[in-house]
C-alpha cells in the first residue's frame, strides 16, 4: 500500500512530504495506524549523515505509538483496535545467543532497524513519520490503557534506551545516580532512576532547567559549566548515564565515579570519546556503552511506566513543523521530547 510520509530526501536536507510503499500484510504482520511519532536525536544524527552515509530517501521515527488496523492470519497477541508501540528494531534473527537470551538488539545477525536499513525480506526499512506501518507482531508492543499516547510515544525509545541500564546496573535504593544532559533520554532518566528509588542528580550545562530537573524526580542539579561541580562531586556516584549526543569529556565524569562506579555512555555522538587509562584505574571503575533494549524488557518497562504513572513530558507538533524541531532539538531546546502528530500527515 501507498502511505505518506515525512522523508530526508538526502543529508542534511529538510523533510518533506512525500508517499512510500509498505508491504503487504504477512501472516504474522501487524498493520498499524499511527497515531504518534516520537522525534529522537538518533533521527536527527541519521538524516544529518553523522553515523555515515544512509539509503535515502529516509522516514525516521523509530518512538511509534498507534492502533492495530489490521493483523495477518497467525498474529495471536494483538488485536484490531489494540493500542500498540512499535520502538527501534522491527526484526532480528531470533536464533542466535543474544536473541534467546532477550538482547535481540544485539542480534549476532544484525538486528533490523526501524528506518534505513534492509530488512530480513531484503527491503528498506521506512519509520514511524508516516500513517501506517506493517511490522512483525513479535516486534510490536503493548501500550496499557492507563498511557496517554503522545506520552507514551517517547517511551519505545528514550524510555527503554535509559531503563534498560538502569535496570542492568541495579539502580535503586541507596544507590547514587547521575544522569548527564537533560533532554529526551535525560528526562526519561531522571523519572525511571527516581521511580526505581535511586538518588539522582542532573548533570546539565547550565541551571536553566534545574526547577524542571527537580519536578522530574531529581534530588540534585549541577551545572557542568562551573568547574566547581568537579570538584564538589568527585568520587560520589555508583552509576552515571550519560545521554549527550555531542562527544564530552568522558575522563572528567569517570572522576565522579565512587570506587566501582560505572559509567554507561548512551548518547552516540559522530566523534569518538577518549578514555585515559587512569580515569579508570584509579577507582576500578567501569565505561560502559548500552543501546535501547530488548522486546520482553520493553514491555517489562512500558508496564512499569503505566504502574508509576510516567510518561514524556512532550511538545506534540504538527508533521510541517518537524525541521523546526530539529533546529530545536540541535540547539537543546527541547522540553523534553517533540512528538508528531501524524494525523497532521496526510
Ligand atoms: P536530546 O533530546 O537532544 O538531548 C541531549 C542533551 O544533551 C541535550 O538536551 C543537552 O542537555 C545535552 N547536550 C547537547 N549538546 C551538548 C554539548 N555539546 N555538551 C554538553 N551537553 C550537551 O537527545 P536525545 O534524543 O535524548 O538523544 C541523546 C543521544 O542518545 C543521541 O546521541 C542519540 O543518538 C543517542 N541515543 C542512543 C540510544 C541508544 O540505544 N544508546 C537510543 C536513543 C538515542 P542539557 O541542556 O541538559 O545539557
Ligand atoms: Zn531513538
Amino acid at each position: 500500500m501507498r502511505v505518506t510520509a515525512y522523508a530526508a530526501p538526502a543529508a542534511g536536507q529538510p523533510l518533506a512530504k512525500t508517499t512510500i510503499e509498505r508491504r503487504d500484510v504477512g501472516a504474522n504482520d501487524v498493520l498499524i495506524d499511527i497515531q504518534y511519532a516520537g522525534i529522537c536525536h538518533s533521527d536527527i544524527h541519521t538524516v544529518n549523515g553523522d553515523w555515515g552515509p544512509q539509503p535515502f530517501p529516509v522516514v525516521p521515527g523509530h518512538e511509534i505509538v498507534g492502533v492495530v488496523a489490521e493483523v495477518g492470519s497467525d498474529v495471536t497477541r494483538h488485536q484490531v483496535g489494540d493500542r500498540v508501540g512499535v520502538g527501534c528494531m522491527v526484526n532480528s534473527c531470533g536464533e542466535c545467543v543474544n536473541c534467546r537470551n532477550g538482547d535481540e538488539q544485539y542480534c549476532l545477525d544484525g538486528m533490523v532497524g526501524t528506518y534505513a536499513v534492509t530488512d530480513r525480506d531484503g527491503t528498506t526499512t521506512q519509520g514511524g513519520y508516516s500513517t501506517h506501518v506493517v511490522v512483525d507482531a513479535d516486534y510490536v508492543l503493548s501500550v496499557p490503557d492507563g498511557l496517554d499516547p503522545a506520552a507514551a510515544a517517547p517511551l519505545l525509545c528514550a524510555g527503554i534506551t535509559t531503563y534498560a541500564p538502569l535496570r542492568h546496573w541495579n539502580a535503586g535504593p541507596g544507590k547514587l545516580v547521575a544522569v548527564v544532559g537533560l533532554g529526551g533520554l535525560g528526562h526519561m532518566a531522571v523519572k525511571i532512576a527516581h521511580a526505581l528509588g535511586a538518588e539522582v542528580t542532573v548533570l546539565s550545562q547550565s541551571l536553566k532547567k534545574q526547577e524542571d530537573g527537580l519536578r522530574l524526580g531529581a534530588d540534585e542539579y549541577f551545572a557542568t559549566s562551573d568547574p566547581e561541580t568537579f570538584e564538589q562531586l568527585a568520587g560520589r556516584f555508583d552509576l552515571i548515564v550519560n545521554t549527550v549526543s555531542a562527544a564530552i569529556d568522558v575522563n572528567a565524569y569517570l572522576r565522579l565515579l565512587a570506587v566501582d562506579g560505572t559509567l554507561v555512555n548512551v548518547g552516540a555522538p559522530a566523534d569518538p570519546l577518549p578514555v585515559h587509562a587512569m580515569s579508570l584505574i584509579g577507582g576500578r571503575r567501569s565505561f560502559a556503552g548500552s543501546m535501547i533494549g530488548g522486546i520482553a524488557l520493553t514491555q517489562e518497562m512500558l508496564d512499569f511506566c503505566a504502574e508509576h504513572g510516567l510518561g514524556a513530558e512532550v511538545e506534540v507538533i504538527a508533521a510541517d513543523q518537524v525541521n523546526e524541531a530539529y533546529e530545536r532539538v540541535l540547539a537543546s531546546d527541547v522540553r523534553y521530547r517533540f512528538v508528531i502528530d501524524t494525523s497532521t500527515i496526510d
